[in-house]
């Protein structure tokens, strides 16, 4: 049986039920927390979030992964209050959203000095919390080319993986044949690996979505909700439309075990005030309208929110995570 972590403890892969696996409770750049006209107290934050988890449990919500990793934002003892307030299982990352988000400590960093930090947030945890990371994020830096430090974070986080059982998400799908190499040098299998942002409007024309899935990556469309149609839509953001017809290619060819789906939403912005009218309620409340609308049975709908999260987390590999289990 796999074990995953969640900020509270580990729990079975046969638990996660209803997931988005890419979400953020608050993200922001790093040293946004050094600008005091951004500061929120614990109330605030509390209040912008709380309801939008309740509702997301409401619906049927059971696992909310955080992809915010180090340098952005991530706050665990905050994240295990969340957990107790929804009852929903918050998963947290180790990990970098890129190199260009990594602060200077971490920059100049080896790739063995990441390796060793990744797995002790996975096996040990963060800080004094008790709480462990359940998953590695890494990812492409601004302009769309794997830098040299987004490459010894991908290094270390595959060799994290391999170590811990943990599977990785990317932020940004771009320049994947580069990942593919660096990953499969390190000798893991791309079906460890989520190559998150797939379908967001700034990607498209960049990815070579079969370059991932023939190499047993995942595809991921995990900013559902970044419509053009909203009041004031952000530069990642794609037609409604265009965004669901891509994800729908995927079903209509039998392709839905190679998809993940969520809407990377960010609960409480810090250092920025968000992309108004955007939740991870749109899940519920637009995409899988929509998907019933046309024609996507239930089990489909299970299978992309379920059943295809429980097999990217499953590892069939022993690991220190799981063998820990506690
Ligand atoms: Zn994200």
């Amino acid at each position: 049986m796999t074990r995953v972590n969640t900020v509270l403890g580990p729990i079975a892969v046969e638990q996660l039920g209803f997931t988005s696996i890419h979400e953020h409770i608050g993200y922001g750049m790093p040293g946004s927390e050094l600008d005091t006209r951004w500061w929120k107290t614990p109330e605030q934050r509390y209040e912008e979030t709380i309801p939008k988890l309740r509702t997301f449990a409401a619906h049927g919500g059971q696992t909310f992964v955080d992809a915010t990793g180090i340098c952005n934002g991530r706050d665990i003892d905050y994240y295990q209050s969340i957990a107790e307030k929804t009852g929903l299982n918050i998963i947290a990352a180790t990990g970098f959203v890129g190199g260009d988000t990594a602060l200077k400590h971490f920059a100049e960093a080896s790739v063995e000095y990441l390796t060793d930090q990744f797995i002790h947030e996975l096996t040990v945890g963060i800080g004094t919390s008790g709480g462990k990371a359940g998953i590695i994020k890494v990812g492409v830096s601004r302009g769309f080319k794997l830098t040299a430090l987004d490459l010894r974070i991908y290094r270390a986080a595959a060799r994290a993986s391999l170590a811990t059982g943990a599977p990785i998400i990317t932020h940004l799908a771009v320049d994947a044949a580069t990942a593919i190499d660096a990953l499969q040098e390190e000798g893991l299998p791309l079906t460890r690996v989520l190559f998150g942002h797939a379908d967001d409007g700034v990607s498209q024309g960049k990815v070579d979505e079969e370059g991932i899935v023939s190499a047993g990556g995942r595809i991921g469309f995990d900013t559902f909700g970044y419509d053009l149609e909203l009041p004031d839509p952000p530069f990642w953001g794609r037609h409604r439309d265009e965004r669901f017809q891509h994800l729908m290619r995927y079903l209509r060819s039998g392709q839905a075990d190679k998809v993940l789906v969520a809407a990377d939403a960010n609960c409480s912005p810090l250092g920025w005030p968000g992309v108004k009218g955007h939740t991870i309620n749109y899940l519920f409340e637009q995409l899988i309208p929509d998907l019933r609308q046309d024609g996507v049975d239930d089990a489909t709908i299970d299978q992309l929110f379920i059943g295809n999260v429980a097999d990217f987390f499953t590892t069939s590999t022993p690991d220190t995570l799981n063998s820990e289990g506690k």
